[in-house]
């Protein structure tokens, strides 16, 4: 969608402009500020810049209001089960950890927790990697197939998951947040599927055999989070 600015009293205004089969001018503010106009076919941009100039006022107060609503930047990231000050800037884009805190450099309108989402992402690996390795050393002399894909990603609704005849498994970005005892479950618990697809009593007895702890490990997971 082509992007528009006017000036206007209060400043220059950014919009998107979106011809649509539409009788009218149409004028919106998105929940993230951003301004939409839809226009008839017919209509000159230079008339539809005149628009949003004569709206310049309305849209101010909305994106005011918008502000008011906003919630106040997070003050505590959770990273391997600790707690972690945060302290976000508006600046160049990035985490910087810094004298027991993590920097957040975010633009205008940027969400920190998406930030701190990546940052955990790009260190995931060596850790995953660390929890798999602990994990299938806790299986002993036991022929336990390799993993031959890790996949890390963000994902809603588990922790993990295992295609036994890849040998792929999958661990959620997430993690990064809980402790690394948690992580090193969540391997072990995916580690086993190599073994028994399925959640039968065979899956039980290797999981209660090589962690026998798991279920106090499982609970500490579903823990809430000590940060964003
Ligand atoms: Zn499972």
């Amino acid at each position: 969608m082509p992007m528009r600015q006017v000036k206007t009293e209060a400043g220059t205004l950014t919009y998107e402009l979106c011809r649509k089969r539409v009788k009218n001018l149409n004028l919106r503010v998105r929940a993230d500020g951003s301004i939409a106009v839809s226009a008839p076919a017919g209509v000159a941009v230079a008339a539809v810049d005149e628009f949003v100039r004569r709206k310049a006022g309305w849209i101010a107060q909305v994106e005011q209001k918008l502000a008011d609503r906003r919630l106040p930047d997070p003050e505590y990231g959770a990273l391997l089960g600790h707690r972690v000050p945060l302290v976000v800037e508006e600046g160049p884009p990035g985490v910087w950890p810094r004298q027991g805190a993590l920097y957040i450099g975010v633009e205008p309108g940027q969400d920190p927790g998406a930030a701190l989402d990546a940052f955990r992402l790009q260190r995931a690996e060596p850790v995953f990697q660390r929890a798999l390795a602990l994990a299938r050393a806790r299986f002993g002399q036991e022929p336990l197939p390799p993993v031959q894909v890790l996949c890390i990603r963000p994902m809603k609704s588990r922790w993990g998951s295992c295609i036994p005849a890849k040998g792929k498994v999958t661990l959620n970005a997430h993690l990064m947040k809980k402790p690394f005892a948690c992580i090193e479950y969540v391997a072990a618990h995916e580690l086993c599927h190599l073994l028994v697809p399925n959640h039968g009593p065979a899956f039980y007895q290797w999981m209660d055999r090589v962690m026998p702890d798991h279920r106090q490990r499982k609970a500490w997971l579903n823990q809430p989070d000590p940060g964003v």
